[in-house]
């Protein structure tokens, strides 16, 4: 059973076949989002906690029509701790912050839960070889799936990106290209040598299918909170697809009725180095700008520009929610106090949302009692070069 009904463009609307590889919008060139027939799938799929953990729990809400080419590292099934500890030395009070902890994914990080999704659905529809630039976690996530489904992978880095994402890749096998240059450029790279070989390009939003792998952390989040959302949702965005995603999940879940209309205020953190969706917001723009010499240590968040950018913005206004830019000296500490009182070697990307959360408290956005959030998007192992001599007395 699967209810996967087409892809629809996010921007026009214009309806794609779901059946064969898609990219972008041909007219708009924005992204694809897959839909569902949500009253059928509302009527026939029930919660059961003998469903799986990974990104296949609710596999009828999952393009992959065949169970054989539902690959799997045991992504996703994180756990949300309440982090009593930490908010006591924050003085916020018990039982009212929480960290999505998606550290204990496969590869290290969340872009598990996307690339499991992504590169089996690509491989299902018959690509002969994968391709993908990366700030180094996605790349990571591409290389192990790859290498499970016995699939070739490509992976386009920055030359600077630390040496834990280079070994990684190397070890599943990928061929590793490193490029002088951002995100951006390795974005270029990817697509044009996709084109003149013939692999199918992963960039984040250009294919409609890591967003379905990151929409679960939406539908985990519900299920852990007792089908009830959270007042505040506190996200360190880069390319978007997690808080995009899971304001899709919210959407689905309402038009199945396993949830109300109810939704938590969602904040993008970004840093104060690379941080166009800021700036976008304050501005009340509707897309956001290339942001010249991006630099910050949270790679994940070394985002110049991105391409779900009204996706974005939009749901950071439809929540009523707001973005909010932290230093790299700020996230630093934030992932070390998370680490100190909850026992959690957090990424510093979600170090970032621990320094937003304090900031927002402070100035009064977010009340006491408010039921908050944190996203810890990734292990700090895979950037142990921070926690040097250097790094611990910034941390101190
Ligand atoms: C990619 C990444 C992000 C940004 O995620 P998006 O969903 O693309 O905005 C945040 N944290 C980590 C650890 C990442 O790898």
């Amino acid at each position: 059973m699967n209810f996967l009904a087409h892809l629809e463009c996010s921007q026009c609307a214009r309806r794609y076949d779901a059946g064969v590889l898609q990219g972008l919008c041909e007219t708009c060139k924005r992204p694809l989002l897959a839909r569902y027939d949500l009253d059928a799938a509302g009527q026939a799929i029930k919660p059961s906690p003998s469903r799986s953990r990974d990104v296949w729990r609710f596999h009828e809400l999952q393009p992959v029509q065949d169970a054989r080419f539902r690959f799997s590292l045991n992504e996703g099934g994180t756990p949300l701790v309440t982090a009593d500890r930490l908010a006591k030395a924050i003085e916020v009070p018990p039982g009212t912050l929480f960290i999505k902890d998606e550290s204990p994914n496969p590869t290290g990080s969340f872009k598990a839960r996307g690339m499991a999704v992504a590169v089996s659905r690509a491989v299902e529809l018959g690509a002969p070889s994968l391709s993908a630039p990366s700030a180094g976690n996605a790349a990571c996530a591409l290389a192990a799936y790859a290498a499970k489904a016995g699939v070739d992978a490509h992976v386009y880095m920055p030359r600077d990106v630390p040496a834990s994402f280079v070994a990684q890749c190397h070890a599943f096998g990928a061929h590793v290209h490193l490029i002088d240059g951002l995100i951006t450029d390795c974005g270029r790279a990817s697509m044009e040598d996709a084109a003149k070989y013939g692999r199918f390009d992963l960039s984040t939003l250009k294919e409609p299918y890591r967003l379905e792998g990151k929409k679960t952390l939406g539908y985990e989040l519900a299920e852990q909170m007792d089908w009830t959302l959270p007042d505040v949702i506190v996200y360190p965005t880069g390319g978007g697809t997690g808080l995009v995603g899971m304001w899709k999940a919210f959407a689905e879940m309402e038009a199945m009725g396993w949830i109300d209309s109810e939704r938590p205020r969602m904040v993008s953190v970004q840093s104060s180095g690379c941080a166009p969706i800021v700036r976008a917001f304050d501005r009340n723009e509707e897309t956001a700008t290339l942001w010249e010499n991006a630099a910050t240590v949270a790679d994940g968040l070394r985002v110049p520009a991105a391409v779900g950018d009204i996706l974005m913005l939009r749901a950071i206004r439809e929540s009523k929610g707001t973005a909010i830019a932290v230093s790299d000296d700020e996230l630093l500490k934030g992932a070390t106090m998370i680490a100190r009182a909850e026992g959690i070697f957090a990424a510093p990307e979600g170090g970032a949302t621990l320094a937003a959360f304090i900031e927002l408290r402070n100035s009064g956005s977010i009340r006491d009692g408010e039921r908050t959030v944190l996203f810890n998007t990734g292990s700090g192992l895979s950037y142990s070069h921070l926690w040097n001599d250097a790094g611990r007395e910034g941390a101190a």
